[in-house]
């Protein structure tokens, strides 16, 4: 069963008429969703708490974007990432559906958890929003996963195709937790080299421009499944990026629809297989609005595939 988190308030956070971060995205995924065969249990986002925020960020952080939060207009973070008078509860139901996913996936099995809400969240760091990322919702759920309910092991795996540098900077160092990007490189944010990697805690795959769908497939087998199997993660969070499509914008990657729904396939064994199939994703980037909700649909269907026939 896939439940999804989301709210309208997401839809507020407005952060220019430019902007590739648009309200238009989480639209066209929830209209895919509403068209597609998938059996969905839906649930408001609700909002997310200081406390939640600070499990991932300083007290410095939370002031900063609470005084920044404007009451007209917009108010920059940082040169791509703008406050309009609805982003801080929008931000916050992110928070907030993460983990309460994570609460409700405590108490099932064989389940996907699909944090539908924008702003998105790996490029925020400990201490500053970036990257259109105000608060990082996947290291919030890894945490919250691990404090509130005394989760041992959680993997967090990124196929955004930008390397999720704010996820690294927080899980760094933490026990209990494993980063996995695969991500092009070199490219926005500029972090994410394997020469960072740290055994058993932090996996970069950096991805040459133009990859195409045979060869990440190859390289997610032999890079990515292997460090999360030997990881037994006791609940995988994924963020969940669809900007490494061929046709999007912002990326150089050649990915297409069927590779999404295999990374879903992929990503469902192995919550499957040591997780008691406790599967969370938080949307990320994807910023072409004809291939995004197809793109969601098919990941999701992935997964749903897997925990509805899988005998491990
Ligand atoms: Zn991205």
């Amino acid at each position: 069963m896939l439940h999804v988190f989301t709210h309208e308030e997401c839809l507020a956070h407005q952060p220019g008429p430019q902007h590739p971060e648009c309200p238009a995205r989480l639209d066209v995924i929830l209209a895919a969703l509403r068209n597609s065969p998938l059996a969905i249990d839906w649930r408001q986002a609700p909002l997310g708490t200081k406390a939640q925020v600070e499990l991932a960020h300083t007290a410095t952080h939370w002031q900063q974007v609470c005084a920044a939060a404007p009451e007209t207009g917009l108010r920059s973070l940082d040169p791509d990432t703008h406050l309009s008078p609805g982003s801080l509860r929008a931000a916050l139901r992110g928070v907030g559906g993460a983990c309460a996913a994570v609460d409700l996936l405590r108490a099932l099995e064989r389940a996907h958890a699909f944090c539908l809400t924008r702003p998105p969240g790996h490029h925020a760091t400990p201490d500053s929003a970036m990257g259109f990322c105000v608060f990082n919702q996947a290291a919030i759920a890894a945490l919250h996963a691990q404090r509130q309910h005394g989760v041992q092991r959680v993997a967090v795996v990124d196929f955004d195709v930008h390397h999720g540098n704010g996820t690294q900077d927080i899980l760094a160092g933490r026990p209990g937790l494993l980063y996995v990007s695969t991500h092009q490189f070199p490219h926005y944010p500029g972090t994410g080299s394997g020469s960072e990697n740290r055994l058993g805690k932090l996996h970069n795959v950096p991805l040459a421009k133009g990859l195409d769908d045979e060869s990440y497939r190859r390289l997610f087998s032999q890079e990515v499944l292997p460090v999360l199997a030997a990881f037994r993660p006791e609940l995988l969070v994924v963020s969940a990026g669809f900007d490494a499509h061929a046709r999007d914008p912002l990326g150089g990657l050649q990915l297409t629809e069927p590779t999404y729904g295999w990374l879903g396939q992929q990503l469902g064994r192995i919550a499957c297989e040591h997780a008691h199939g406790r599967l969370l994703s938080v949307l990320e980037g994807g910023y072409n609005l004809q291939v995004l909700g197809s793109s969601v649909v098919a990941y999701a269907s992935g997964v749903e595939e897997i925990m509805t026939t899988s005998t491990v």
